[in-house]
């Protein structure tokens, strides 16, 4: 496609990810159009919204005419939904990397096959193979929902044999609908994740590895480049591109990563542009929201080069006051729109500098004026090494 007439992308789901892609998208002359069941969707305060949900055929069809390329915000738009507007318009990432990605079973099975391992796992249907997963995989260990569980919902730590009752009593009823799987706890030294990014051509990028820290199961920091990383990086890169040719992938994905000892294990992957890339947006010289746009709309993808470090904090529940922020150097707020939720992400920061012990010195101070010492802490932790 070229940029000689404005291309318009459609994109499912309304959220902070798609604002963060509308915005991405306009420099370039992309028009979008964002489609969410709610009114309310945060990217529909930056970009055209179709209120619709994802059985509305009547209003999908209508969507469908009126973009050249449909992308996601949101993996877990239903997989008869994405299948049925493939028929009609080009739609990357394609149905099967999403139907893959949507299944924690099916997921972990193709991380296998191409080389990546993972936590040990058994899928789980019933209480009686609770017990007998609980018995091969051991404890500790955790119960996930196979489908539409996100930053750590829909979750369930056993810390010993006798957890089985708690943790049927809590996810028991999802067996029937969305299936189960018990994995194996990882005592991991650090969580990683790759973000890349493969073009309709096959180029294939990714930006440098990117470390986690997770509160609650959600994302709560953000560095890159991770601190000693480059070893690591083409052992990551090598298993996201197997991922990536074998899905025949277009677009941006994450893949995140445990780090122990000298072993990499696949979490997840997630089919969309990623919160740990949001670093991206000022600390690489191209951000992951712009790649995808380019990738799925078969333009050249830019360089993924980090212009130096990246911290990015998340806010979740509710915004800080932005001043703090704002006041800095090299800081970045990004405020979602959306309304005050506890356990919701409505924004998050990214803070940029040429070196570690310059990053190192800024987010102490800002985190010490926003009263987020504590968040930032295990990032200052790295930062010094
Ligand atoms: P998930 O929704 O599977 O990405 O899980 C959210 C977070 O929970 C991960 O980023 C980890 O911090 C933690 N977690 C998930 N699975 C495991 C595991 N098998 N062992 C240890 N920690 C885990």
């Amino acid at each position: 496609m070229s940029l000689d007439r404005q291309p318009v992308l459609g994109i499912l789901g309304g959220g902070q990810l798609a604002r963060m892609l509308a915005l991405a998208a306009a420099p370039l002359g992309v028009n979008t159009l964002v489609v969410d069941s709610s009114a309310d969707a945060c990217a529909g305060q930056v970009a055209p919204l179709l209120v619709a949900d994802w059985t509305d055929y009547a209003a999908l069809q209508r969507f469908a005419e009126k973009v050249d390329v449909v992308t996601f915000d949101f993996e877990n738009v239903p997989a008869e939904t994405a299948h049925w507007l493939a028929e009609r318009v080009a739609v990357f990432p394609a149905p099967r990397a999403l139907a893959v990605a949507q299944d924690r079973l099916a997921e972990k099975t193709l991380f296998h096959e191409c080389g990546l391992h993972t936590p040990a796992f058994v899928a789980v249907a019933t209480r009686e193979e609770l017990e007998q997963a609980i018995a091969e995989v051991g404890v500790p260990a955790i119960l996930k929902t196979r489908r539409l569980g996100y930053d750590g919902k829909g979750q369930f730590r056993l810390g010993q044999a006798a957890d089985a009752e708690a943790a049927w009593a809590a996810l028991g009823t999802q067996a029937a609908v969305h299936g189960l799987i018990l994995e194996a706890f990882v005592p991991f030294e650090r969580e990683l994740s790759v973000l890349a990014v493969r073009g309709r051509d096959g180029d294939f990028r990714t930006w440098p590895l990117t470390g986690n820290w997770h509160t609650d199961g959600v994302l709560a920091m953000s560095l890159a480049p991770a601190p000693d990383s480059e070893s690591l990086h083409q052992r990551a890169t090598g298993h996201a591109r197997a991922l990536a040719e074998r899905l025949d992938y277009v677009g941006v994905f994450a893949l995140e990563l445990f780090v122990k000892g000298d072993e990499l294990l696949g979490n997840e992957m997630a089919p969309r542009v990623h919160n740990s890339g949001h670093w991206t947006i000022e600390g690489a010289r191209t951000s992951q929201f712009e790649n995808h746009v380019r990738a799925v709309l078969g333009l050249p993808l830019g360089d993924t080069g980090a212009r130096g470090l990246s911290a990015m904090l998340n806010w979740i529940g509710d915004l800080p006051a932005a001043s703090a922020v704002l006041a800095a150097v090299d800081a970045h707020w990004h405020d979602y729109g959306k309304a005050s939720r506890p356990g919701r992400k409505v924004g998050h920061a990214t803070l940029c500098a040429s070196d570690a012990v310059v990053l190192h010195e800024r987010l102490a101070t800002l985190a010490a004026a926003l009263g987020r010492t504590q968040q930032a802490q295990p990032v200052l932790a790295a930062l010094k090494g």
